[in-house]
């Protein structure tokens, strides 16, 4: 597992954008997260522009590049030639000056490795006989094709991309122990580079995005620095590579198209397959405009503005005749074949009734019920059941079925509650109104729908609720009009422009309360005379108790009168 490309967990907002744009669906949703599934990703980014919370996350091999560099490595840098669409007003030569400030110790362009593989392709549409030639410049392109259209892999020319020619010529030229940094606006060269034949060529993958905030940290101040180039010589028009006029294999023997972007590649595709092209070569790239539509760019600049920047640029590099017959030299010691076969993804397959379960599952009973509106991410309903059965969606993304059921829910609510509800627009008439409140009012629904609420009830706390753009809740009130005691709360809908009234019915807890206080009076009275009854007989028997104590202190004092008298005598 590479985890290059991914979604951050605390962004996503389950909105299946990059489901609706990612071209072969390799993004699965589970518990309202999405997450790329690398075997199925092809690298092209798409997801990530389209993704509204910019929930994008890319592996940066920034810290082990910085590693290699504090180790001591010489650290080359591999710049693709689209880099100058990415400068704004810097110079080109400060830029190239500021890496080696940061520690590469010699910076080239791809460009080498374009070159290169170019005269590849020459040869091999010379050597071979095949009907259509298409360019291998693009991992996401070669994935596509190998991953998701197998049977054209015959026709993808079987050399390597220039980004890799170049690493195996840079480790030729520095040595082996030299690391190679690639340097592009490209997410899928990062996957390209960790492919099991390609480890230990291109060391490490950055994006200029990556290296221009590296430089900006480093806080380097320009105007120190002197302009320097790179430390190849000038290739000429080559340059124009990342632009669509950029490879040129100068046949006259055979038809060259330029194409560019998946949507016109899924087309082009689907016309080799109808047989409608023949005998043309077919410069192929997953991003529109070519490699200027890359994703990896810094600035937020179209991509009309990055290939003028690169016709420019390309207009003060005039070829190097010498330079060119020494990389001749060079790269015909270099082997620049690769192989590309159809892959094998591990994709299930359902059965016919597998998929009609899952879709009567989520309301799709018949064919009419399938909408096919998108919303899900999928074109079609069925695309959707048959990416529930792979474990990459979930049956509750279908918009219109989740609709339909918390409506059906809330129907249910509405009609069964005991608690009356109404629901008013802003001029004060019935919208809609429930069962048990029109039972109680005690006319049909279809009459009250459209007559106006103060006609039934109190209006003033709708006026509040409306006026004072305020809910009014838990108020007591009386329903004279139909002898209830009510708790009412108004709730203004304010983005829908209607007030709904939620009244719980007291009625009977009222009638239960004044009951009970009345029962509570006649005990309290009772008790009252129970207790004046007690008072008057403790009264009676204290003052019969206070006369009989009186005579027997009376008589004991004239008894001790006697007894004292009767010592005094003896
Ligand atoms: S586009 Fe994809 S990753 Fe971005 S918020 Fe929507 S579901 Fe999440
Ligand atoms: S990078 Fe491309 S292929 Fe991969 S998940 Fe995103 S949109 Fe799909
Ligand atoms: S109806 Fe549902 S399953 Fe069908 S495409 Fe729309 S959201 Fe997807």
């Amino acid at each position: 597992m590479k985890n290059i490309l991914n979604f951050s967990n605390v962004n996503c907002k389950h909105c299946y954008k990059c489901i609706r744009y990612c071209p072969v669906k390799a993004i699965k949703m589970e518990k309202d997260q999405a997450y790329i599934v690398e075997d199925l990703c092809i690298g092209c980014g798409n997801c990530f522009k389209r993704c509204p919370q910019d929930a994008k996350k890319i592996k940066s091999d920034l810290g082990e590049v910085k590693e290699y560099i504090k180790l001591g490595y010489k650290v080359v840098a591999s710049i693709a030639p689209s880099f100058v669409g990415d400068l704004n007003e810097l110079d080109y030569g400060l830029f190239l000056s500021a890496l080696k400030k940061i520690g590469f110790y010699k910076v080239e362009e791809t460009i080498v490795g374009a070159k290169m593989i170019t005269e590849e392709y020459k040869k091999y549409i010379n050597e071979n006989k095949q009907e259509i030639y298409i360019s291998t410049c693009c991992p996401t392109i070669n994935y596509f094709i190998t991953k998701y259209h197998g049977e054209m892999s015959k026709y993808l020319i079987p050399v390597e991309s220039p980004m890799i020619a170049h690493g195996k010529y840079l480790k030729e030229k520095y040595g082996q122990d030299t690391k190679v940094v690639f340097i592009g606006p490209c997410i899928s060269k990062k996957y390209e580079a960790l492919e099991v034949n390609n480890r230990g060529i291109i060391d490490k993958v950055l994006t200029f995005e990556e290296v221009l905030n590296w430089i900006e940290k480093n806080k380097i101040n320009m105007s120190t620095l002197e302009e320097s180039d790179f430390d190849n010589p000038p290739l000429g028009d080559i340059c124009l590579f990342p632009i669509e006029e950029g490879l040129n294999i100068n046949s006259t023997e055979i038809d060259t198209m330029k194409v560019s972007g998946l949507y016109n590649t899924t087309n082009l595709i689907e016309s080799i397959e109808k047989g409608e092209l023949k005998n043309v070569f077919i410069e192929l790239n997953a991003c529109r405009g070519s490699c200027v539509g890359g994703i990896g760019f810094k600035n937020k600049k179209g991509i009309h503005y990055r290939q003028k920047k690169v016709k420019d640029y390309t207009r003060g590099r005039d070829l190097n005749e010498s330079f060119l017959k020494e990389l001749k030299n060079t790269y015909e010691s270099i082997d620049l074949s690769k192989e590309f076969k159809k892959e094998e993804l591990k994709l299930k397959k359902p059965e016919e009734w597998e998929i009609r379960d899952i879709l009567i599952s989520i309301g799709k009973k018949t064919v009419k019920d399938e909408l096919n509106c998108g919303a899900c991410g999928y074109d079609t309903c069925r695309e959707k059941a048959i990416a529930v059965y792979r474990g990459l969606a979930e049956p509750d993304m279908c918009m219109p079925y989740m609709k339909d059921r918390l409506e059906a829910l809330s129907g249910v609510i509405f009609e069964i509650t005991p608690n009356y509800i109404v629901i008013v627009g802003e001029d004060f008439k019935i919208i809609d109104i429930n069962r048990s409140m029109t039972e109680v009012i005690n006319k049909d629904r279809k009459e009250l729908i459209g007559s106006y609420i103060g006609d039934y009830i109190d209006i003033n706390y709708f006026i509040n609720a409306l006026y004072n753009r305020r809910d009014v809740l838990s108020k007591r009130m009386s329903w004279k009009e139909c002898n209830k005691e009510l708790i009412g709360n108004i709730i203004n809908l304010k983005e829908h422009n209607a007030l709904i009234g939620i009244y719980s019915d007291i009625t009977s807890e009222e009638n239960q309360k004044e009951k009970f206080k009345e029962v509570k009076i006649n005990t309290i009275n009772t008790a009252q005379r129970v207790i004046e009854k007690q008072m008057r007989v403790a009264q009676e028997i204290a003052s019969l108790m206070g006369e009989t104590t009186a005579e027997t202190k009376v008589i004991l004092t004239r008894l001790k009168e006697l007894a004292m008298k009767g010592d005094e005598e003896d």
